[in-house]
């Protein structure tokens, strides 16, 4: 019907606004004294701000997105978000993707998407191995509408998208002032995860970057909640799989959260005999299944996990920077130190 789609464009110039308003707002950085390397990192960390998070996420998770379903229009929109956000940040696309996304033909998803859809992608290059590319992924599409009600998926996963959003401007500041990361760092936002990891699946299938040289997956799927476990001692989260391809990629995640983030880093889901097997849940799978290191970070569930009372409202965005800041210290390390990760058995 012509008013709502006069209604949606409208909405999405008002997005847009909103967007710019903020870029504006958080543009200027501050000089570099320290030339020591911890303090470098440290300082851009700090780019990483709950209030710029909470932008993000209230409009991700909006009624306006309607709950961002595969091949719906509230997902088309969280896409022009995305990318209009790359843009303004100036990070570069993937040649033969200009507009900073990948399409999945509607036939991919097996009857499960109503038109085709996209991923979004952005990269930094790296300045001394620029082939080697980080990955930090996150799905940005959720479960849309039924009868009326939105499901807003803010933790599911407009969190991680948020975070990956943060994460990227944080990289892109440094590199605006010299510190731009040795190895490249692709910022890989994924559709179709919902209805069965479809997004992630499609690209290791058809990779913008070689596999071959993609180190790591760092994938964000649910980060600002905080489950019946840990009401006590909310600082925390679960980490799955970071071990499983390379015992030196954990290491250098410990070793990175003990000196700058001190979260309490909780194994339970990475056994073996995990009855949830959560391993397989989420997108980092795809790539794990083509042996490139991997580490979900993840909140554990919720009474509003898939349900349309996963709102904004519920998420703390203290404790989700802090994970994002763990996230960006071990990607800085992954993407700076001299030596490769090195997988299990090389
Ligand atoms: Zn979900």
């Amino acid at each position: 019907m012509i008013f709502l789609q006069i209604q949606i464009n409208t909405m999405q110039k008002i997005i847009l606004g909103l967007l710019i308003a903020l870029l504006i707002s958080c543009g200027t950085g501050k000089t570099i004294n320290a030339v020591q390397d911890d303090a470098v990192r440290q300082k851009y960390a700090e780019e990483i701000q709950p209030d710029e998070l909470k932008e993000h996420l209230y409009l991700l998770s909006s009624d306006i997105l309607q709950g961002r379903k595969t091949g719906e229009k509230g997902q088309k929109m969280a896409v022009n978000y995305l990318t209009a956000y790359y843009e303004h940040l100036e990070l570069k696309a993937p040649v033969d993707h200009s507009d900073y996304t990948q399409n999945i033909p509607k036939k991919y998803f097996n009857g499960k998407s109503r038109a085709d859809s996209k991923n979004v992608l952005a990269y930094i290059e790296g300045s001394e191995f620029p082939d080697q590319v980080v990955v930090i992924s996150a799905h940005y599409d959720h479960l849309g509408m039924k009868k009326e009600e939105v499901y807003n998926g803010a933790d599911d996963n407009a969190s991680g998208t948020s975070a990956v959003l943060e994460i990227a401007e944080s990289f892109q500041i440094a590199k605006n002032k010299g510190y731009g990361p040795k190895r490249s760092i692709l910022f890989l936002h994924l559709t179709g995860e919902e209805n069965g990891l479809y997004g992630s699946k499609y690209y290791v299938e058809h990779p913008v970057f070689s596999l071959d040289s993609t180190i790591v997956d760092l994938n964000i799927d649910m980060v600002g909640r905080v489950d019946k476990k840990h009401e006590e001692n909310k600082e925390y989260i679960y980490l799955i799989g970071s071990n499983r391809i390379s015992s030196d990629l954990h290491r250098l995640s410990e070793e990175t959260n003990r000196i700058y983030t001190q979260l309490k880093l909780d194994y339970t889901y990475n056994e073996g005999n995990d009855p949830y097997q959560y391993f397989s849940r989420s997108d980092h799978y795809n790539f794990a299944k083509k042996n490139i290191p991997v580490i979900f970070y993840f909140n554990g569930t919720h009474e509003d996990y898939h349900r349309t009372t996963d709102t904004a409202d519920k998420i703390d965005f203290d404790l989700l920077a802090l994970r994002a800041k763990l996230i960006f210290y071990t990607a800085w390390e992954i993407a700076n130190r001299e030596h490769k990760l090195i997988k299990n058995g090389e």
